[in-house]
């Protein structure tokens, strides 16, 4: 008989994790509370008009890649990709656009019509990004970090030049004269849900990933990459049990021995993989003697990453001005963040995100007409927000404010719009306390905390997804389910 895995949870570690336990043997099983795969990626399809809800920029294509040869598949066949060009537009307050292009020396000669004296800098900076890359992606990404022999063989010379000691902040605005260039650079700590002025200056890697890797876009929308994993699943044997949400995790001993379904039923399995939010399976699905209080408090006290506020709005019109990602930046980028994290109240004056897909999907708007994806970061859920009223004025406001930074006629256009807010992130898919990239960054000592893909003293649980190492984003969440395997593969030799 092969050994029953359960996987709680459908997002992209889940699929991830099924498919690779699948591969090795294993009979799985998916529970999922929500009716359709890909958690926190989804999409929406109403009036003519189609969204995604969730991820809009692809990097490290070559993480999901490994999944599907692991598989023994070709991931060409489920996916075609392909890196907008440019690869995004930035308005400034002042009206100055920058288009970044894939290709350096293009952005450069763009650069040197509005900051030339960051031209180079920005062509240094990006060096500086990769030479970062080399040093710690093999430390802190693809290495389950778990114990001593994870960290025996690592160049332990390459940390002492990581920056972790200073800011992402202080980085940028020693590298750069220009506001411009010092806004832009500051910007990508937000893919991981963190403050640039509180995370440490390592994340200066993350320009690295979508600037010389590369931002792709899946044809179609990238809720495609839910799908196409999904089936991959199906056919590695894979079974999928949407609408069921898992209210326990089984425990006899030291071990997971299965788990129990709202419905009442329950299911014993040989292995337990978590894609649940860590902090939610550690204080509400594991039962109280499972681990220690000091623990459990530990857990509570992580600061989870930020959250962001969504509003889709399909319009009867398009503007020339926006291309397929665009970002409209805030006059006062530490403000913003002391909003964002200190007051946790949503930005007065937010840098606000569209990704307008119909620009490169034409079939994703009618004629003549956007799909626009607006995304701003948020506060993650806390005492004294009132969501439902934040919902209604600050959609307004934000309609508003895109007329302002130039989007004419705005409110007139909209034939469809539908919002989603922190408080949706938390309801739909459990994220502790909203939060969209699970914890976040803005310690220097973070990436220790983040939770490792087991836990330790139960035996026969793994945890994969944005709340474990390595982190959040499409990319980090598979490679958690590549470490959670290399986990079992020690303990267990398959
Ligand atoms: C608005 C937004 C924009 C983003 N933009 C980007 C981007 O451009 N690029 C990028 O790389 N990343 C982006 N991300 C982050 C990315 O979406 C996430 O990091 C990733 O999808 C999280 O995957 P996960 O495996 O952690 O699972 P999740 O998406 O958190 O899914 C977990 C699943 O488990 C299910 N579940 C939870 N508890 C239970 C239970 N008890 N029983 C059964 N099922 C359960 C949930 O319903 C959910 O389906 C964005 C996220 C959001 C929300």
């Amino acid at each position: 008989m092969p050994e029953h895995a359960v996987v709680i949870g459908a997002g992209l570690g889940g699929l991830a994790a099924a498919s690779l336990l699948a591969g090795k043997g294993y009979k799985v099983t998916v529970y999922e509370k929500n009716s359709t795969p890909g958690g926190k990626m989804q999409q929406v399809t109403a009036s003519g008009y189609r969204f995604d809800t969730g991820p809009s920029l692809f990097t490290m294509p070559f993480i999901l890649e490994k999944l599907f040869v692991e598989c023994g598949k070709n991931m060409g066949d489920y996916l075609e990709i392909k890196e907008p060009e440019p690869l995004c537009r930035y308005f400034y307050p002042d009206n100055v656009i920058f288009d970044n292009h894939a290709d350096r020396k293009r952005s450069m000669n763009e650069i040197k019509k509005f900051a030339p004296e960051d031209a180079e800098a920005y062509s240094s900076f990006l060096d500086r990004s990769e030479d970062l890359y080399n040093r710690t992606a093999d430390a802190f990404l693809f290495n389950p970090l778990y114990g001593l022999r994870d960290i025996r063989h690592l160049k332990l010379l390459d940390f002492l030049d990581i920056d972790a000691f200073s800011t992402v902040s202080d980085k940028v605005d020693h590298h750069f004269k220009s506001d411009y260039l010092r806004q832009f650079f500051k910007r990508f700590t937000t893919y991981n849900g963190s403050s640039p002025f509180r995370a440490p200056a390592t994340l200066n890697v993350i320009p690295h990933v979508e600037l010389n890797q590369g931002g792709y876009y899946v044809l179609g929308g990238l809720y495609k990459i839910a799908e196409a994993m999904q089936t991959l699943a199906t056919e590695m044997g894979v079974e999928f049990h949407f609408d069921e949400e898992v209210q326990s995790i089984d425990h006899s001993g030291k071990k997971a021995v299965g788990v129990t379904l709202i419905s009442g039923k329950t299911d014993p399995c040989d292995l337990l993989i978590a894609n649940s939010d860590a902090t939610d399976t550690i204080i509400n699905l594991l039962p109280e003697k499972a681990l220690g209080r000091r623990k459990r408090e530990r857990q509570k006290a992580i600061e989870p990453s930020c959250s962001g506020f969504v509003m889709m709005l399909g319009c009867n019109r398009r503007w020339e001005k926006l291309k397929h990602h665009n970002i409209f930046f805030s006059g006062d980028y530490r403000q913003e963040f002391e909003d964002i994290f200190s007051h946790k109240r949503m930005p007065v004056d937010p840098t606000i995100y569209i990704a307008n897909t119909s620009f490169t999907d034409q079939g994703h708007a009618p004629k003549n007409s956007s799909n626009l994806f607006i995304l701003v970061n948020a506060p993650y859920v806390a005492d004294g927000q009132n969501w439902d009223k934040i919902r209604s004025e600050y959609s307004r406001f934000l309609i508003n404010e895109l007329e302002k930074r130039g989007l004419d006629g705005l409110t007139d256009s909209v034939e469809y719009s539908e919002l989603i807010a922190p408080d949706d992130f938390l309801k739909r898919y459990g994220s502790n306390r909203g939060s969209i990239y699970g914890t976040s960054s803005n310690g220097k000592f973070a990436a220790f905390l983040r939770p490792r893909n087991k836990l330790r003293n139960i035996e026969n649980l793994y945890l994969v997804g944005g709340s474990t190492h390595p982190g959040g984003g499409i990319p980090l969440v598979i490679q958690s389910a590549f470490n959670a395997i290399e986990l079992l593969r020690r303990e267990n030799d398959v």
